[in-house]
């Protein structure tokens, strides 16, 4: 089969669409995006969109720092006047008791500072100036990161959709990929609901649905797709949007906040969620002993939350592997398919540098940052790209 496409990415979502926009920023002519769905309609549309460069994997920290560049100055890096982020810029506020996330915390943000992240350590009475709704009686460690905050995943979708068709990209929609087509093992094209399509590279950008590939190639795809419920709240003082994110690893379920519309909290639980049979971004059910649970540790850290109301609630699914990090980058066994999958709830912060290193991958460049610790080999070989908080997204 003669190549068509210079490439073809599966999956339209925050990554996808970065992806195909780093391709043709860097050069390839020829680029087809396909979605089953639509534009950022899959889980990037539930994501709660929090920015930080806080992790304690150093190769997030460094994906996150490119990310957050991109982030803060939006509409300038796609050469668009009217791309948003929706980018709220208030900081992220993340803070320890005495305990087994105390040197993670302090190890995480000597490592930021030494990349040169701007990370303040911060007083009880200094935190509780930041974010007054909030107590921080038991905090042994603070950190604040003021350049940090959150956006829209949907917006940014959006806009590298917009951006990456004005440099000569298709998208199509409602075009479901069912099949890899191969040629003496290489992957040469796919198989689509509109017919067979030809590239010299196809790139899967399936999040929750990335088990497909498993099915299309019989290589182990270790992802799971995982429920989470995002709570908004309304409480006697509201949740500004000047006030920061904030982490709180003291609490039982490693709760993170914001605010949601600068009056409301966007509450949820920062680890394991509900492990789903098959991939699917429905809204699910969200049991009342849940929002309970909750309720009671934004209680303990917010008074002015105690008798909180139940504004709204929604669900979204997480693609999580084994260690909560990605895979990204080509598959040693299958020559021509390049891979991004298993973001692990932290996936929007580093969808724009996560899209320009694969795209650098895909043309042969050397890349800004080395995809080595996230090959797919780490679950064959047991070099596990673990972050020290544990399970979870704050990785
Ligand atoms: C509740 C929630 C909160 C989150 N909060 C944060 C946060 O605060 N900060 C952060 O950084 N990240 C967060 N995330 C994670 C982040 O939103 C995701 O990592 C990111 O949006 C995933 O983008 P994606 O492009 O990989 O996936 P998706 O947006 O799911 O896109 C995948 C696309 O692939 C398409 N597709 C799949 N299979 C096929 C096929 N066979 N044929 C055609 N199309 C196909 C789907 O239709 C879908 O559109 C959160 C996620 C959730 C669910």
């Amino acid at each position: 089969m003669t190549p068509a496409h210079d490439a073809i990415v599966i999956g339209a979502g925050v990554i996808g669409v970065s992806i195909a926009y780093h391709l043709a920023a860097l050069g390839a002519r020829d680029v087809l995006v396909l979605d089953r769905a639509a534009v950022g309609a899959g889980t990037s549309s539930q994501s709660s969109g929090i920015l930080r460069t806080h992790y304690s994997v150093p190769e997030n920290i460094e994906l996150a720092r490119r990310s957050w560049t991109v982030f803060d100055s939006f509409a300038a890096y796609l050469d668009d006047d009217e791309a948003s982020a929706g980018l709220v810029k208030c900081g992220y506020l993340i803070a320890a008791p005495a305990g087994a996330k105390l040197a993670p915390l302090r190890d995480a943000l000597l490592a930021q500072k030494a990349r040169g992240i701007t990370v303040e350590l911060l007083s009880t009475q200094d935190a509780a100036l930041r974010l007054p709704i909030c107590r921080f009686d038991d905090a042994a460690l603070i950190g604040f990161e003021p350049e940090a905050g959150f956006a829209d995943a949907y917006l940014v979708a959006s806009a590298f959709a917009r951006a990456a068709r004005r440099r000569g990209v298709t998208i199509m929609e409602g075009v479901e990929v069912a099949g890899l087509v191969r040629e003496g093992g290489r992957v040469v094209g796919v198989d689509t609901s509109r017919g067979r399509f030809a590239a010299a590279t196809v790139v899967s950008a399936q999040n929750i649905w990335a088990r497909d590939i498993e099915r299309w190639t019989g290589i182990e795809t270790p992802v799971r797709a995982e429920r989470h419920a995002v709570l908004a709240l309304t409480g006697v003082e509201p949740y500004t949007y000047a006030m920061p994110v904030y982490k709180d690893l003291g609490s039982p379920g490693m709760l993170y906040c914001r605010s949601y519309g600068g009056t409301h909290m966007l509450v949820s639980e920062g680890g394991a969620g509900e492990t789903l049979d098959r991939p699917d971004n429905e809204q699910g059910q969200i049991p009342v002993d849940d929002v309970l649970r909750v309720g009671e540790q934004v209680a303990e850290r917010f008074p002015a939350y105690a008798e909180a109301g139940l504004a709204s609630s929604w669900t979204g699914v997480y693609d999580v592997t084994p260690d909560w990090n990605p895979v990204l980058g080509r598959l040693a066994d299958v020559p021509g398919l390049v891979v991004a999958y298993g973001f692990s709830g932290h996936g929007f912060k580093l969808s724009p540098a996560v899209g320009r290193v694969l795209a650098q991958e895909v043309l042969g460049l050397p890349t800004d940052v080395s995809l080595a610790s996230y090959a797919h080999e780490r679950f064959r070989s047991g070099k596990l790209l673990r972050g020290r908080y544990g399970s979870g997204a704050v990785s």
